[in-house]
């Protein structure tokens, strides 16, 4: 419905959400069952396939007994361990139920209706979501090569635009934008404008012009830097993310941020995972060792495989009947392996396929060879 369109919220005959809400298409997440395989493979999530540190689990389980109690709301603890692991200020820190509420609680703080944000042609949608849920516009950059360009970018910002978000190494592409670039984009903005480097994957680029966008951080007073536990640290379940941004930014977003958003559990097994190098080093190692074989692999079939600086695979089928990537969503989840359908980010000849364990990574190509040369499933 158009804007012209919209009935007159004071006299309609039930309660009607505020303009905008019913324009946004709800997330769907990656499917995690098939019908009739007792356990399958979830591929479509990137989660961490060794599950989570050891000593994660066992924070978790002792909280137990502080189950009656409120959490820090300030994370201090969580909080000190980041700010000593990555040398940032403990005052540009932010913590929220997963980085998507940090993204939302961005949006709330800095768009009013008519405002808009940039964000990639196949970008994440929480930041869409988030956009629009403050009455903001959503701006799609064109990607050239499946890679965000600094230019398209630029060309969509106007006196409206207050918010950037740039994943980086992005999702569902996988692909990074150089510091260089990301310097030139940033050189390039008004003062006003905030970018957001989305940094959810930043542990598994290994690209040496990958910059993660700290130090940015530290050097001006509108870049923001968002981090996860979901992915490396393996703690999805417990929704814990962080953002390093300006203190004077931190103070404005802190004001509307629910007073215990991160709940104890999370916090104390987030601070126990940051110590946990061993298990960072083996799910890094996991990711290096197989994602260029899985590249190669695929390759070698006739996939089109995106060059991947995260712990995931942005794989291109042929668009010939029998060989599409519809069908071979079909043909992996037959197989019990599942991927990820991201016709919903634009990309509908694509799946994505986690980086799993050597035996999972295995299964995947066996799968797809068989499926490209037209076996049965
Ligand atoms: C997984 C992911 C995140 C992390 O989201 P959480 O809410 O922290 O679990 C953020 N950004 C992108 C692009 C992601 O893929």
């Amino acid at each position: 419905m158009s804007q012209l369109e919209r009935p007159d919220r004071s006299t309609a005959l039930r309660p009607l959400p505020k303009p905008g809400i019913m324009d946004i298409a709800p997330y769907k997440p990656g499917k995690a069952h098939v019908e009739g395989i007792a356990h399958p493979l979830k591929l479509s999530a990137n989660e961490n396939v060794l599950g989570s540190s050891p000593l994660a689990r066992k924070a978790f389980v002792e909280a137990i007994d502080q189950l009656h109690l409120y959490p820090d709301g300030r994370s201090n603890l969580l909080r000190a361990a980041i700010s000593v692991r990555y040398g940032l200020a403990p005052d540009g820190l932010l913590f929220g139920c997963g980085s998507d509420e940090i993204f939302q609680l961005l949006s709330q703080t800095f768009l009013e209706p008519g405002d808009n944000i940039i964000q990639g042609e196949y970008g994440f949608g929480a930041f869409a979501i988030s956009a629009r849920a403050a009455q903001g516009e959503v701006r799609f950059a064109r990607e050239i090569n499946y890679r965000i360009d600094v230019d398209e970018v630029l060309s969509l910002v106007d006196s409206r635009t207050r918010l950037i978000f740039i994943a980086n190494p992005a999702n569902p592409t996988g692909t990074v934008v150089t510091g260089s670039e990301i310097r030139r984009l940033h050189a390039s903005l008004p003062p006003s404008v905030i970018l957001v480097l989305d940094g959810a994957y930043a542990e598994f680029a290994t690209d040496p012009d990958f910059e993660n966008g700290a130090t940015m951080v530290r050097d001006f007073k509108n870049v923001v830097m968002t981090r996860t536990f979901s992915k490396l640290h393996g703690l999805a379940a417990l929704r814990v993310g962080w953002a390093y941004m300006p203190p004077e930014m931190a103070d404005a977003v802190d004001r509307i941020r629910l007073p215990f958003n991160v709940n104890i559990p999370a916090q104390l097994a987030a601070v126990a995972a940051l110590g946990d190098e061993d298990f960072q080093a083996r799910s890094l190692a996991l990711v290096s060792e197989w994602r260029p074989w899985l590249v190669q692999q695929l390759g070698g079939m006739g996939l089109a495989v995106v060059p991947s600086q995260a712990n995931f695979l942005l794989i291109g089928f042929p668009t010939t009947p029998g060989r599409t990537a519809l069908e071979a969503d079909a043909f992996l989840s037959a197989r019990g392996l599942i991927p990820r359908v991201v016709a919903g980010y634009g990309l509908p000849d694509h799946l994505r396929i986690t980086i799993g364990l050597e035996a999972h990574n295995r299964a995947v190509a066996e799968a797809l060879d068989d499926f490209m040369q037209g076996k049965p499933a």
